[in-house]
């Protein structure tokens, strides 16, 4: 089902998205070589506690998942692509960290996703992080009322492809609203002209997520939760909650 906000539904949904926002920046300034993944959520948690939102991801469980999502941020660090789990890992020098998080605040939810590298980046990491930045903008750019779906999976996925990345399939973005997903599902790749309307009203997170090795293929890691590249390779993610307005694309998720 596809619910239509109004504009104080989405005038509110910008406070939760400003909550979200808040958390990751301060996890990725948080965020430096030693540090834990569980320290990293803890930080997040402190956001979303002075902000008195609650956390759409903590205790989610889906019927693919064995245990119920024990964080609020999910923290996929190099080959992991989404939904790791904050674990005790220590921070690298090197690493490629993507961190999703989600707050609700006055039953209105606001999803956002960054990618960054700790210590010394790698070039090629560097290239990965902003392809999904770009392929976010592009997304972005076509979340316009009268333009469809498709408009914005082909806008992402061109991005991804052109730089010659692989895209996780069954994995997109999502509606947003009063629940973390709901209609319509946003691919990351798929053909201009096609799928649902988009209609002034309409919440939406678009999330790229990109493959650097170029396969579309991936797995889940032993803890039941965490999506890996099968191949090794090192993985990005950038998302923002998006509301489709007669005045353009309004990104609810920025500071
Ligand atoms: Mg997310
Ligand atoms: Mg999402």
């Amino acid at each position: 089902m596809v619910e239509i906000k109004t504009d104080a539904s989405v005038d509110a949904m910008r406070e939760a998205g400003r909550v979200v926002a808040q958390a990751l920046t301060a996890v990725k300034k948080a965020a430096a070589i030693g540090v834990t993944l569980k320290e990293l959520d803890e930080v997040a948690r402190e956001v979303l506690r002075e902000a008195g939102a609650g956390s759409p991801f903590l205790g989610y469980r889906p019927d693919w998942a064995p245990v119920p999502f024990p964080g609020v941020i999910c923290a996929s660090v190099n080959e992991a692509i989404v939904h790791g789990v904050p674990t005790e890992y220590r921070l690298r020098d090197g690493d490629l960290v993507s961190i999703d998080c989600g707050a609700k605040l006055d039953g209105w939810v606001g999803d956002s996703a960054i990618s960054f590298t700790v210590g010394r980046a790698r070039e090629a990491d560097v290239r990965l992080i902003d392809t999904a930045r770009a392929a976010l903008d592009a997304g972005i750019a076509a979340a316009v009322v009268g333009n469809r779906i498709g408009d914005i999976a082909h806008a992402v996925g061109t991005v991804c492809r052109a730089a010659g990345y692989g895209i996780p399939q069954d994995f997109a973005g999502h509606g947003v609203g009063r629940s973390m997903h709901e209609g319509p599902d946003v691919p990351n790749e798929g053909r201009p002209g096609r799928g649902m309307k988009l209609r002034h009203g309409m919440v939406l997170a678009i999330e790229p997520m990109v493959m650097a090795g170029g396969a579309d293929d991936y797995g889940h890691a032993p803890d039941g939760w965490t999506l890996v590249t099968l191949d090794g390779s090192r993985a990005a993610h950038a998302e923002h909650t998006v509301a489709i307005t007669e005045a353009g694309p309004r990104v609810l998720t920025a500071l």
